[in-house]
């Protein structure tokens, strides 16, 4: 009996060869120098923020040389629910605008080059299966659990490096005969790689990112086809589908790296030529004085969901991780400041090859930044439709005033210095909802009073104000009256005066429009004081001014 009996009777209904695939998925009419990148998540229900990053290095390689950018749902693993979890990455990506121009979603195939579902390959994993067990280069193994497991322990005591290797690898030396004779008494076996290989050789290899590495050849016989589901394993999956679907970068993370070399083998088993590989640094986080990894358990910020819920604006979220891609994205961004991300040109060697650190705070700013600058009519829009997602009292106040609420928007905006007290639309509600009366007169509030505390003397400020200083054209000329107004009662209305007779004033102009300011808002730091003046209205501040008089 030869190795093509062994691979008919394991493979009776497979009748296609490698080379019918090769002739349906062609190689890719591209540009010169265009690359083929994919995004290959396990559908686990969960969309981690370092697949997310991954993802955003595909895109930008992909868009940066005109070349394809596509999404494979890697489900071998089925024991997983996957329906949804196919839809939360889709969904994710759809959210960041980092559309795959080849996928499969809900049912509905995009591109040329599936099924994008490793599930729905079965037939084409076997063919090439059947193809390394005519060459001799894969076996079945019909080893039970419980001798893999006491090869496992054996190695531990004697302290050997584990896995299916050299002695280890019983079946590896197991006739044709044999196997035909096991497979025919139905006993349950699985498919292995037969590697070859010897661990005392030293290989070397190139990564994009980690540089020229001298890796040991692999010698260990790993399960390609499992007994259960007949599906490939991880590390098959891979070689079969990024060789047919002629991916040109491979952006994994660094976790992959030790597997490596078992892979280029089974490239170098069928004759193919494997692709790049740029294995991504783990994204690390600051913790107290430590550096560690960012945790699924520990860190809320790991999940994109994080992200979504507290509402930061798409671009914010990928402007913070393109600074821990590149390290000259930075610079290149403030050199560029109209360009976008995707102008920029992705260098896997200006990638940290230790450890990505990721930081909160930095997203935080890179966000204000980023609202700041949007119009107010812009704004409205985002947080209007994050609200409705995520905050029902958000979307109450909006509800009760549209324009009101852009009007507040407006304030301090549209300029060429904006405001920039906001980095999600989450901390919208705190910092607007003094300006709304029904909410403010139900609120136990708590005045901020700085260096004016006296009853009566916040009293006499505000009556004054009152009585005088309204009707107003301008910024400049309300100013003028505060300023007179803060003369009239003893107060400095000159900075450098005051600065150099301190003592022959009760205080300033700053300390008085600090009273006003809290009087009408119980913050002591808001948006510009005028412009909130302006927006209530002669009524409502004298109302809120009145009504602090009586109660005091
Ligand atoms: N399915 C693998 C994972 O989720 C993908 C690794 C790869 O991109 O090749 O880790």
């Amino acid at each position: 009996m030869t190795n093509k009996d062994l691979a008919d009777l394991i493979f009776p209904n497979i009748t296609k060869t490698i080379e019918d695939y090769e002739k349906m998925y062609p190689k890719r009419k591209l540009d010169e120098g265009a690359c083929v990148t994919r995004f290959a998540p396990s559908p686990t229900g969960y969309m981690h923020l370092g697949g997310f990053f991954q993802a955003l290095i595909d895109f930008n390689i992909a868009k940066s040389s005109n070349g394809i950018f596509y999404l494979r749902n890697e489900d071998t693993d089925q024991k997983r629910e996957v329906d949804k979890a196919v839809e939360l990455i889709m969904e994710t990506l759809k959210h960041y605008d980092i559309i795959p121009d080849e996928y499969e979603y809900k049912g509905e195939i995009v591109g040329e080059y599936g099924p994008y579902i490793q599930s729905e390959r079965k037939e084409i994993y076997h063919t090439f299966i059947k193809h390394l067990i005519e060459i001799g280069r894969a076996y079945p193994c019909f080893c039970t659990k419980d001798e893999i497991n006491e090869m496992r322990s054996t190695q531990e005591e004697r302290k050997m490096r584990p896995g299916y290797y050299g002695r280890f690898a019983r079946c590896n030396n197991m006739s044709v005969d044999e196997a035909i004779k096991r497979i025919k008494n139905n006993e349950p076996y699985v498919i292995r790689f037969r590697s070859n290989g010897d661990f005392e050789n030293k290989i070397i290899f190139n990564d994009l990112v980690k540089g020229r590495l001298h890796l040991n050849e692999n010698d260990i016989d790993d399960v390609i086809m499992k007994s259960d589901n007949l599906l490939p394993t991880y590390h098959f999956a891979h070689v079969v589908d990024d060789y047919l679907m002629h991916t040109t970068h491979v952006v994994r993370g660094e976790e992959w790296l030790p597997s490596v070399t078992k892979h280029i083998q089974m490239f170098e088993a069928f004759g193919f030529e494997p692709p790049k590989y740029i294995h991504t640094p783990l994204i690390v986080k600051k913790d107290g004085g430590s550096i560690r990894k960012i945790s699924k358990r520990k860190d809320p910020e790991a999940s994109m969901s994080y992200y979504d819920e507290l509402g930061y604006p798409t671009l914010a979220v990928i402007e913070s991780l393109m600074t821990i891609i590149n390290s000259n994205y930075e610079i290149w961004h403030t050199e560029n400041p109209d360009k976008t991300f995707l102008d920029f040109k992705f260098n896997p060697e200006k990638m940290s090859s230790s450890g990505a650190l990721y930081d909160l705070d930095k997203l935080d700013n890179i966000s204000k930044d980023i609202i700041s600058k949007m119009s107010a009519k812009e704004l409205f829009e985002k947080s209007y439709e994050w609200a409705k997602k995520y905050s029902e009292s958000l979307t109450s106040i909006i509800e009760k005033d549209k324009k009101y609420y852009t009007s507040i928007l407006n304030i301090e905006r549209e300029k060429v210095k904006p405001r920039k007290d906001i980095a999600k639309y989450y901390d919208i509600e705190n910092l607007i909802w003094y300006m709304y009366d029904d909410i403010y007169f139900n609120k136990d509030l708590e005045y901020e009073w700085q260096k004016i505390t006296d009853k009566e003397e916040i009293k006499k400020i505000l009556k004054t104000y009152i009585s005088k200083y309204y009707n107003v054209e301008s910024q400049e000329s309300w100013f003028d009256k505060v300023k007179k107004l803060a003369d009239e009662l003893g107060y400095a209305s000159n900075m450098k005066e005051y600065k150099n007779n301190p003592e022959l004033f009760k205080g300033n102009v700053a300390d008085i429009a600090t009273v006003l300011r809290v009087a009408l808002t119980s913050k002591s730091n808001t948006p510009d004081l005028y412009e909130i003046m302006n927006l209530f209205g002669k009524e409502r501040v004298e109302n809120r001014y009145n009504k602090l008089i009586e109660k005091f």
